[in-house]
């Protein structure tokens, strides 16, 4: 079957979300709320799923991550410390006529001929307006069309009949100055802090202003010292937190994808110092491969670094930053391709120096190629991002020191035996290291050069005595982009037969089984038959306890398979005559198993149903 065009097919996926209980609008009834949405019945099962999935591999599954659950609105101080009260924000730009609000890095590059207007005027009424105004058209539109939108622009401003003053004609190239809609010139870009507000107590007051959290990873920076404490754990270790966060997106877009309130999977995995490593080991691990400061400052798509050819393997005690973030990129791609994301709908995006965080040392985003992705020059789908994986070195928790006085230093007990037993040249190079490298957080932070100085020497000082501010590596994912990448993954459309054997298109969602929201349905094959509906039941409850079970008697039995395909359920079991014995004992008390994507049909016995599903849902 030719494969639909992507607008097409995000359509049908949209559709077939609403239609079968996956995504609905929020507030739909009230004509809904831009950049919000609901999960229904489906939908809250996937995302639960996927939830549960990525807390068990990150934290259940291992020794040195646990876990946290914090509060979503936090002290306002914790936002200054992050930065994002100070810079939390993207450039926005409104459309001169209809107000219309855009975020100033999405505008796409235009070309034409654009009419520059210097006023308009209203001789019978006496007024005028002096501002002026421009209109971009695409070539070969007459120049009528710019007319009418200044026309529009400049009656809006109380010129009721305007006549156009001073129009001029001139050639733009790629300008992102107007409005791609209308061909109106947009305002100049200006910041739009992202971060919802909101009031604790009663008195609306600026004392009492406080955020939605824009993100989780901040709770887990400031319960750091708390966690540290109560969780028998040390230095590598990490700590985990899924949860709501909000940002108030200036043009939320591409369906869920980027949405006003969404949740997010974040790991804060906290490492010591290359220069803490290499006094205990007497070396630092390197990855192979290249390393992302040899990186060209900005390759075009196809050149884009993709690192995956070296795996990290176990942990080691030698591993500095640079292994335990690639460590993390391994270990979140397998996580992908475990839930059924297959590696080549992946991109392994490192970021260019000049794209990263001033305080980021390497970042690397995980995108996903969604059907509304860009192309790149080769006319493939580039990706958009699922999540990022930085390494953060020990900006956040300086920043917390910083700012709530709060001592963010653990003390190395390995660290402080193994400093007396180094060269004295050795202890040298990695002082000066270690205070470079403080010093340079420092000037950034906007100490004076003496205060930075001293203290930079301090804790360079503190370091040889085993105490030190933990680096951090961030894999942060979010919830509903990837609950999104999931369904768009899913979805497929080929031939199945009907009811009468003839060849019919049936759309099937083919979640992999660990995440599919109902792992099994259970049919009856007729429902007026009270042997087979008895039977059904039973089977249902056999396997209830283990396995997300729908049971279904209603209908022709290949429209209950159909419902169930477009469901993503991978497993129908149906209870039929010879389950009840009436064709032999041989068949008594086995059903048939039916495989959602091969649709192959197997003889099971009941009693090793659940078993034989369990096992493939694992
Ligand atoms: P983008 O560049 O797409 O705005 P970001 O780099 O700002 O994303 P992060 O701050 O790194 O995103 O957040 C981590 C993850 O949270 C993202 O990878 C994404 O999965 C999710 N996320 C961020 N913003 C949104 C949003 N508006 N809607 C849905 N998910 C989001």
């Amino acid at each position: 079957m030719a494969e639909p065009k992507t607008s097409e097919l995000m359509e049908k996926i949209v559709s077939l979300c609403k239609r079968r209980g996956f995504i609905f609008q929020s507030s739909e009834i009230y004509g809904g709320l831009n950049g919000f949405w609901d999960y229904g019945p489906l939908g809250a099962e996937l995302k639960r799923n996927l939830k549960e999935c990525w807390w068990r591999s990150m934290t259940q599954q291992r020794d040195d991550v646990v876990g946290l659950e914090a509060s979503i609105i936090m002290h306002p101080k914790i936002w200054e410390a992050s930065g994002h009260t100070s810079t939390f924000s993207d450039l926005m730009v409104d459309c001169l006529l209809t107000k219309k609000r855009f975020r100033a890095d999405q505008i796409e590059p235009q070309s034409g001929m654009a009419y520059f207007y210097s006023g308009a005027t209203d001789q019978n009424a006496g007024t005028r307006s002096a501002e002026p105004f421009s209109v971009l058209l695409p070539p070969g539109k007459p120049v009528e069309s710019a007319r009418k939108v200044a026309w529009h622009f400049y009656h809006e401003r109380g010129v009721r009949h305007p006549t156009l003053l001073g129009e001029r004609a001139e050639k733009a190239e790629n300008s992102t100055r107007y409005n791609p809609e209308n061909g109106s010139l947009l305002t100049e870009p200006r910041p739009f802090n992202l971060m919802l507000k909101t009031y604790v107590g009663p008195v609306e007051s600026e004392d009492n202003k406080s955020y939605l959290r824009p993100e989780t990873a901040q709770a887990i920076f400031v319960q750091f010292k708390n966690v540290l404490e109560v969780s028998r754990q040390k230095i590598p270790f990490g700590i985990c937190q899924i949860g709501k966060a909000f940002r108030n997106e200036i043009n939320p877009r591409n369906y869920t994808f980027r949405s006003r309130e969404f949740e997010q999977m974040e790991l804060e995995f906290f490492i010591r110092p290359d220069e803490a490593i290499e006094a205990i080991c007497g070396s630092v691990a390197q990855p192979a491969g290249p390393q992302p400061s040899t990186l060209p400052p900005s390759p075009p798509a196809s050149a884009r670094p993709r690192r995956n050819e070296v795996e990290a393997g176990n942990p080691q005690p030698n591993w500095g930053w640079q292994m335990w973030h690639k460590y993390w990129v391994e270990e979140r791609m397998a996580f992908y391709e475990r839930i059924g994301l297959p590696r080549n709908s992946l991109v392994e995006y490192w970021q260019t120096p000049a794209e990263l965080a001033h305080y980021a040392r390497a970042t690397v985003d995980i995108l996903y190629k969604f059907p509304f992705s860009k192309r790149d020059e080769n006319g493939e789908l580039a990706g958009e991002e699922l999540e990022g994986i930085a390494a953060r070195s020990d900006f956040d928790l300086s920043q917390h020191q910083r700012f709530s006085g709060k001592p963010m230093t653990v003390f190395d007990e390995e660290l402080k035996a193994a400093w007396p037993k180094l060269e004295d040249a050795k202890k040298a190079e990695l002082i000066e290291s270690y205070r470079g490298s403080r010093l340079r957080y420092l000037t950034k932070t906007g100490e004076a050069p003496e205060t930075a100085e001293k203290q930079a020497r301090e804790e360079a000082d503190a370091l040889t005595k085993g105490y030190y501010v933990p680096h951090v590596i961030e894999p942060s994912a979010g919830v509903d982009r990837l609950a999104l990448a999931l369904i768009c993954n899913a979805y497929g459309e080929d031939q199945a037969p009907d009811e009468k054997g003839k060849l019919d298109s049936r759309v099937v969602m083919r979640f992999h089984p660990r995440i599919a929201p109902i792992k099994v349905a259970v049919f009856p094959l007729l429902k007026n038959k009270p042997d087979l509906v008895r039977k059904a039941k039973e089977v249902r409850d056999l396997l209830r306890p283990h396995l997300t079970v729908f049971y279904d008697e209603a209908g022709a039995i290949g429209r209950r398979y159909r419902r169930q395909d477009e469901a993503g359920t991978p497993f129908g079991v149906t209870i039929d005559f010879e389950t009840l014995g009436e064709q032999g004992p041989e068949l008594k008390d086995t059903v048939t198993l039916r495989d959602r994507d091969s649709m192959k049909q197997q003889r099971v016995k009941i009693s090793e149903l659940a078993g034989l599903l369990i096992e493939k849902i694992r």
